[in-house]
């Protein structure tokens, strides 16, 4: 990559939550001196938190992106994956989607890669089960869960319109609760306009193993969650999981066989198999770093976000957990400190005091705990949707456009047809077919 003449280079891999702060944060305090380059593999910043909201038609899938050229200002962005990162040379590889390689010498650099599905040695669910950790498999579901009820209404079968017009969840954190929310009110607004499908039960099942939903979170939290999904017909199963997935059906950890053509994977993530190859000391299969975000040993290197095992200075003992509330608090300080390390201000450990969590359950439902005040209902769900506009990086009109246009008329349910289920797999080593 050409020289800017800068005095130093830091390259950020991954714009993510903790790497596109970073980068902001990094280009307001040193963009005179340095020259910033963020590498990502796709071209835009995605709201993850909202794309629940996605699959269960209620925003527009490019309303939670936004992208990465207009947004980051004074950096250099390429469209790329990074492979190798070579500590010895100091330099970063690329690829770039469409087979063309780079490299980028660096001063510093920021690990941002972010986490993937994580998959369990469940007999059939790589095959049959689909995830939720990207955009396409956001769209993927919105589209299969129209399809599915589509297909059902014309069946002549009633075990097939039985299997088409189940869904199964598996697990009951943030994700899994909120995927079924949003799906359940999705398929009721679409059985209504399908008369094939008149007194045909359209079944969701959240499955978990823990003893309650939201297990990560504030039980006053969960109790909401429940009450509000049960009393829709959710059917919640607590201490229950998958055993196997199989061509239109799954079987229950309890030996129930149940009819499906939707098993949406749920159960959590894993750190980038990129942080595998690093060679690094890794702590839960997340990259090692200390309280200032840098890997011991490899003071050029730092990381932070769901990839780096950030120690929890307000939990002695225990690392950050995976969640956006950290990685953009990460993000930020991490370019102070990396700012700090090239002789620019003072580096500050990373401490953050949890503030609650908040959780969409569709319509005017929400479950949210704001600095640990419980609410539910209409106040958590306006709590919770003010939350997500302001932490949002654009495209805030757009979202409050889209949830304005759904009270007063509802969103036209149709599907765009182009995402495949093999370009969707849940096995992130499976390349797509
Ligand atoms: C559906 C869903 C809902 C969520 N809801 C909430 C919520 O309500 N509240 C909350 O606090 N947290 C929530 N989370 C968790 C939160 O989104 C993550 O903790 C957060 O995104 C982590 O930020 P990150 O920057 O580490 O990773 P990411 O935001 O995932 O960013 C990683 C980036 O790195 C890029 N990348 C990966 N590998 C490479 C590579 N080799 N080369 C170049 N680029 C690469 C990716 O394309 C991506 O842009 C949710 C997660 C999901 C999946």
């Amino acid at each position: 990559m050409a020289d800017s003449g800068k005095r130093h280079r830091v390259v950020v891999v991954g714009a993510g939550f903790a790497g596109f702060n970073a980068a902001r944060e990094l280009a307001r305090r040193a963009a005179a001196t340095t020259e910033i380059v963020v590498i990502n593999s796709t071209d835009y910043f995605l709201y993850l938190p909202l794309m629940p909201q996605v699959s269960g038609g209620q925003v527009e899938s490019s309303h939670i992106r936004v992208s990465l050229a207009r947004r980051l200002r004074k950096t250099r962005f390429v469209l790329g994956t990074v492979h190798h990162v070579d500590p010895e040379q100091q330099v970063v590889h690329w690829t770039g989607p469409e087979g063309s390689a780079g490299q980028v010498g660096y001063d510093r650099v920021i690990l941002t890669v972010g986490s993937v599905n994580k998959l369990l040695p469940i007999p059939g669910l790589a095959d049959h089960a689909h995830g939720f950790r990207s955009i396409a498999e956001a769209m993927y579901l919105h589209d299969h869960i129209l399809r599915q009820l589509e297909l059902a209404s014309v069946a002549a079968d009633p075990e097939e319109r039985r299997a088409r017009c189940t869904f199964v969840v598996v697990g009951a954190g943030y994700t899994g609760t909120d995927v079924a929310a949003q799906g359940q009110l999705l398929t009721t607004r679409l059985a209504r306009t399908l008369p094939g499908l008149a007194g045909q039960p359209i079944r969701w099942l959240l499955l978990d193993t823990a003893h309650r939903l939201l297990p990560e979170l504030d039980p006053r939290l969960s109790r909401t969650a429940d009450r509000v999904l049960r009393r829709r017909g959710v059917e919640v199963r607590t201490g229950q999981s998958v055993a196997e997935a199989g061509d239109g059906y799954v079987q229950l950890t309890t030996g129930e066989k149940v009819p499906t053509q939707a098993l949406i994977w749920c159960v959590g993530v894993r750190p980038d198999p990129f942080v595998d190859g690093l060679n690094m000391a890794t702590n839960r299969g997340r990259l090692v770093v200390d309280e200032f975000m840098a890997v011991p040993g490899a003071p050029d290197i730092y990381a932070c976000g769901d990839c780096a095992a950030v120690p929890d200075l307000t939990r002695p003992g225990q690392i950050c957990g995976m969640t956006a509330q950290h990685a953009q608090r990460q993000g930020k300080l991490v370019a102070r400190n990396v700012a700090a390390s090239l002789g620019m201000g003072t580096a500050q450990p990373y401490r953050h005091h949890d503030l609650g969590f908040l959780v969409d359950l569709g319509g005017l439902a929400a479950a949210a705990n704001p600095l640990h005040v419980p609410l539910s209902g209409p106040p958590a769900n306006a709590v919770t949707r003010g939350y997500h506009l302001s932490a949002m990086s654009g495209n805030r009109l757009r979202v409050l456009t889209d949830w304005t246009l759904n009270l007063v008329t509802a969103p036209e349910p149709t599907s765009l047809g182009v995402i495949s289920a093999q370009s969707v797999p849940l096995d992130v080593n499976k390349p797509p077919a």
